[in-house]
């Protein structure tokens, strides 16, 4: 995978891990908070549902009781004793004294009445509530309701039922008949029971037996539904509608809510029967709230110990950022002091952890850093002292370089402008020619000598190597040394062995070298001395030495002899010889470009020995019959 560089690079470390942090908790929680909410609230919902239903059934019971009761009531007023003959002999008096004693037995009835044959009211008592005192009334024309007729008619001795008003209220009625015979009922009248359709519900709003941890009788409502679906009676808790919505079956209650203030109600509606035959619906309602506040109780809870965690991981994930951060910020500050050049900053360090590792890493590098740092100070002030007396080293030499080329010059013009001046004798116009001659020839030696050591210095020192025999070399020299001595009075020696090994070397450049020595070594001899030229095998070198018995050389000087221009103090020439000051220069870099080396040393006899080495010659091939030359491999 490639790394695209880190995201929002301009937020501080410490928002770019805590705000994912929070966000991924808040997520996590806020979703665990969802599903426990939800699977208390569907628990709240079966609890609502169970505990309607139980409502229902125990209002539906209550009912039934109330119904078997006005069946009794009715069965009982109808069969009377002589309730018959009196209905027949349309004796008031009698039915009313017969009718009275059914209202007492019977308290909770709020309706008792006995008809003729053809249903017209003979007898009526109502009463406002159960037991209250009641009211007598006579005349009704009963035979209007039609169940009181389909009793009157039936031959079974069937009782009815249906609904009908009286003293401006709504009554569930039962019409027995008051039948004659036994077998088939000739019915000489009815006998009719009531109770009041909203003493019903309130009934039916009591608490029963069997819910003894059902809701107060304020949280609980009944309704009753005539069977044209209009509401005839309501207790307690109010009914949604006051017109039945849709249809119910007792199979396949249906259930509606709906909110009456503040308060939310869950209504269940059922079928209410009588005698079997479907006569309304009854509608039994409960607050939905107590099933759900402890939904809603549970689930705030959850909330606030969801909300304390969070803020507790938070807290806990902040914490643990700024420890981190605390770590880090050490480092980064340190890590700028470094960029800014502060060599000497170094990063705290708390622990062995990887921040630790770290820390110790950086302080590390910086400790490299500085010690590279110092190294490289040094150098530069080595080579800043090289590079000084560089300069001083051209400056002498430009000063030596000017001093040497006055001399000659200045003699040439002074002896010039005598010839120019005064011509004199001819002898002293000779003198002052040779003169003129003399110096230019030295003129032009040291400017030689000059190109020489530029082209040295340039590195481009020309030297063409071959195989050089020393001991022929030195003994082709030894009369031009000799006579080089002889003319200062000084013995030049040439001893060189027989048979030397042959060299590398460039001819003619050897051969400067050595007259280079010798005539150093005779210049710098008082006359009578002597100069040794010798050879010798040294290793894998050849040595050539030159001593001489002259003035000698103080050992302090060392390697500056080897300088252009360098001349040893207080030493001069013996017999006024030129002197350039540029000859051991060259001939060390003659020497060294053919892979030896000069040096000089006292000679132990008084004087000075100056020697240089040269590389032996590979000894040539000598291949004989059978040899093979191998390829050499390397190692
Ligand atoms: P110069 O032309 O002056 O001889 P060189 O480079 O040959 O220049 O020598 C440099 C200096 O070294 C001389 O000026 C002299 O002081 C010293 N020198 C060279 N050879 C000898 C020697 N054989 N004995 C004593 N001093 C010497």
């Amino acid at each position: 995978m490639r790394l695209r560089g880190p995201l929002f690079p301009n937020v501080p470390l410490f928002w770019k891990v805590l705000v994912p942090f929070l966000a991924l908790v808040v997520l996590v929680g806020a979703f665990g908070v969802f599903l426990i909410t939800r699977d208390l609230s569907s628990r709240a919902q079966a609890t609502l549902d169970r505990d309607l239903s139980r409502r229902s059934l125990d209002a539906r019971a209550l009912l039934r009781d109330r119904e078997l009761y006005l069946l009794e009531s009715a069965n009982f007023a109808a069969n009377l004793e002589r309730m018959d003959a009196a209905i027949n002999a349309e004796d008031d008096a009698a039915i009313g004294r017969l009718l009275q004693s059914v209202l007492a037995l019977k308290a909770d009835l709020t309706l008792v009445a006995g008809t003729n044959r053809a249903g017209l009211g003979l007898v009526e008592f109502t009463r406002p509530a159960p037991g209250a005192a009641s009211s007598f009334g006579k005349g009704t024309r009963w035979s209007d309701h039609a169940f009181v007729v389909e009793a009157l008619r039936g031959r079974e001795g069937r009782k009815t039922s249906g609904y009908l008003p009286a003293n401006g209220r709504t009554m569930l009625a039962i019409a027995a008949p008051v039948c004659t015979i036994d077998e088939a009922c000739d019915a000489v009248g009815v006998a009719i029971v009531a109770i009041a359709v909203d003493d019903l519900a309130a009934a039916a709003t009591g608490k029963p037996p069997s819910a003894p941890a059902a809701p107060p009788l304020s949280q609980t409502g009944v309704a009753i539904y005539g069977p044209d679906g209009r509401i005839l009676a309501r207790a307690g808790l109010s009914a949604p509608d006051e017109q039945l919505p849709g249809t119910a079956t007792v199979d396949n209650p249906s259930r509606r809510t709906h909110r009456s203030g503040s308060t939310e109600i869950a209504t269940l509606y059922t079928p209410l029967e009588v005698q079997g035959t479907k006569t309304g619906t009854l509608a039994t309602s409960i607050p939905t709230g107590p099933a759900f506040s402890a939904v809603k109780g549970a689930a705030t809870r959850l909330a606030v110990i969801v909300l304390m965690v969070i803020a507790g991981i938070v807290a806990l994930g902040a914490l643990i950022s700024r420890s981190i951060l605390a770590q880090l910020r050490p480092l980064v500050e340190t890590n700028r002091a470094l960029g800014q050049g502060d060599l000497a900053a170094r990063a705290p360090v708390f622990g062995n952890d990887e921040l630790g590792e770290l820390a110790q890493g950086v302080n590390q590098m910086a400790e490299q850093l500085q010690a590279h740092y110092e190294t490289l100070e040094l150098r530069v002030e080595q080579r800043t002292e090289e590079v000084r007396r560089l300069l001083r080293d051209r400056t002498e030499f430009f000063a030596g370089l000017s001093h040497e080329l006055r001399t000659p010059l200045a003699v040439i013009l002074l002896q010039a402008k005598a010839l120019l001046t005064s011509p004199g004798s001819r002898v002293a116009r000779d003198e002052a020619t040779d003169v003129i001659r003399t110096s230019a020839s030295e003129l032009l030696e040291l400017v030689n000598d000059i190109l020489d050591l530029a082209q040295a210095e340039a590195g481009s020192v020309e030297v063409n190597l071959e195989r050089v025999r020393v001991t022929d070399v030195l003994l082709s020299l030894a009369p031009m040394l000799q006579r080089l001595g002889a003319a200062a009075d000084i013995e030049v020696n040439v001893a060189v062995p027989a048979r030397l090994p042959a060299v590398t070397a460039d001819h003619s450049r050897l051969r400067e070298i050595v007259v280079n020595l010798v005539d150093n070594a005779v210049k710098y001899t008082p006359s009578g001395g002597t100069v040794d030229v010798s050879a010798a095998r040294d290793d894998r070198w050849v040595r050539v030495s030159v001593a001489d018995t002259g003035v000698g050389i103080p050992p302090e000087v060392g390697d500056q002899l080897f300088e252009p221009f360098y001349r040893v103090p207080g030493t001069r020439p013996q017999r006024d010889e030129a002197s350039t000051g540029l000859g051991l220069a060259l001939s060390r870099r003659w020497v060294e470009a053919q892979g030896g080396a000069i040096t000089w040393a006292p000679n132990p006899h008084g004087g000075t020995v100056f020697a240089f080495t040269l590389p032996l010659a590979r000894p040539p091939l000598n291949l004989s019959k059978g040899d093979a030359i191998r390829p050499v491999r390397p190692a």
